[in-house]
């Protein structure tokens, strides 16, 4: 085939494409019900809003410099925060939760995230990764077991990472081996979220590396397992509060009926999940962004130059506002990706795309509020340096802002192919 019979055959294919491309919106537009605009809530939502908003400003902002010094979350906020429903937020009643919808969950870490991105993780990473995985693949002996626990006693660690596999996570080395009717887990985590105060630990390790990542199993280890050894907590920039541990598995031995699931689909539950899970980052960052703006607008409106307010300068307004709109972008693609999830439909692509720019946001525009602030923002007395460092953790945890740009491509070759 010549060049320009080549480019005729692409031209004529493209319509083609474009119609594929665009069957997403087609269908969109056939729905037979309105599903209103993103930011218009159900009283369920809004009252899990209002009353988190509550809590985390009556029950977790007095902590929050304790909590960053200490490197811990406060056992007093701990028990709040179970007290109140919002460590099993998805968990359904029957098993001792508050029996939410993942808007919900999102809403809740939005509103704590505002007053802390500690506890935020804390919270998002409970809910939106380990409880999640559980309600949707345990079985019903496992349920009864765990999630009564995980929503009213102790925390859950999502242990995927190791020293040598991060973004490319399913080359991870830690091994199951089959010992009878039991498993032997050797390896090592690194990096694992609530290790520090967790009773129970997800673990994604192979049970049959001939498989490669398809032996990738996932099991329930309790914090007492002998050969469990958790290290004390990485000393780390940002939400410094949230425990971030490494965590080595010598001769860790547990039952076959600890699998999580079926054996051999560990990949998929950590792909699946991690989708919801990066909504869930996507949360966390725009609720650090909004609080830090609300830290922060109310002082330019107050300080004066020039014989002004500085916000009455137009190079301010037009930064603020900026940074007002680019937040609000952000908080759309979170709350679509929410919905969608809610509406249990695919959110490869949407979910990448809410954590990439909800958390380059974040970063952007807590930088921002620090330079709207002047000297004062630069320092301890004032929060927006801890909004600044805590927003830093987005762009790299639950895949690096690289991960999520190649996760977007591989979905758009998908959709022009
Ligand atoms: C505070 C904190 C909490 C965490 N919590 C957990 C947890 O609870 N559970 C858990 O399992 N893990 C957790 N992690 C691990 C986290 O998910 C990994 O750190 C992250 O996926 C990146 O992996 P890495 O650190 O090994 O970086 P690397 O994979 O080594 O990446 C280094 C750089 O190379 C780039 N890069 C790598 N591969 C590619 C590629 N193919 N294309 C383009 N660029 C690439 C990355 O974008 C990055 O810039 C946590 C990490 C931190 C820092």
């Amino acid at each position: 085939m010549n060049a320009s019979t080549m480019l005729r055959s692409i031209f004529r294919e493209i319509p083609q494409r474009l119609m594929r491309a665009q069957k997403v919106h087609l269908c969109a537009s056939s729905l037979s019900h309105n599903p209103g605009p993103l930011t218009q809530f159900t009283d369920d939502e809004i009252m899990m809003k209002e009353t988190v908003a509550k809590l985390a400003k009556e029950e977790i902002a007095p902590f929050v410099r304790k909590m960053e010094k200490e490197g811990k979350v406060d056992d007093g906020v701990l028990k709040k925060l179970f007290e109140n429903g919002l460590m099993g937020l998805e968990i359904p009643s029957d098993y001792g939760g508050a029996g939410c919808n993942f808007m919900s969950t999102i809403l809740t870490v939005e509103e704590v995230a505002k007053v802390d991105g500690a506890v935020a993780a804390l919270v998002d990473i409970h809910n939106t990764l380990v409880n999640s995985l559980i309600i949707k693949v345990a079985s019903e002996e496992q349920k009864k077991k765990y999630l009564p626990k995980l929503a009213q006693t102790y925390a859950g660690s999502f242990c995927l990472t190791e020293p040598g596999s991060g973004s490319d996570a399913f080359s991870l080395k830690t091994e199951a081996k089959k010992d009878g009717s039991d498993y032997v887990i050797n390896g090592t985590k690194m990096w694992i979220s609530n290790s520090d105060i967790a009773g129970v630990f997800l673990v994604f390790a192979n049970a049959n590396p001939s498989a490669g990542y398809r032996g990738i199993t996932t099991f329930f280890v309790e914090r007492d397992t002998p050969g469990l050894a958790i290290q004390k907590p990485e000393d780390k920039l940002g939400i410094k509060a949230s425990g971030t541990c490494m965590i080595h598995f010598d001769n860790v031995r547990v039952p076959e009926s600890n699998i999580l699931g079926e054996f051999g689909h560990g990949y998929k539950y950590a792909a699946g999940f991690l989708n919801e899970g990066r909504v869930g980052i996507g949360a966390q960052m725009i609720g650090i962004a909004q609080g830090c703006l609300d830290a922060t607008i109310p002082y330019t409106l107050e300080r004066k130059q020039f014989g002004k307010d500085v916000f009455s300068f137009q190079a301010m307004q037009h930064q603020i506002a900026q940074a007002v709109t680019d937040l609000e972008c952000a908080r759309l693609l979170v709350y679509n990706a929410a919905r969608l999830v809610d509406a249990k439909k695919d959110v490869i692509k949407e979910a990448a795309m809410a954590k990439l720019v909800a958390s380059e946001t974040a970063l952007r525009v807590t930088a921002k509020c620090i330079d709207f602030m002047g000297g004062v923002g630069f320092t301890t007395d004032f929060p927006q340096e801890k909004y600044f460092r805590d927003s830093k953790i987005g762009t790299i945890y639950e895949g690096t802002s690289n991960m999520q740009l190649s996760t977007i491509a591989k979905c758009i070759r998908k959709e022009y192919s």
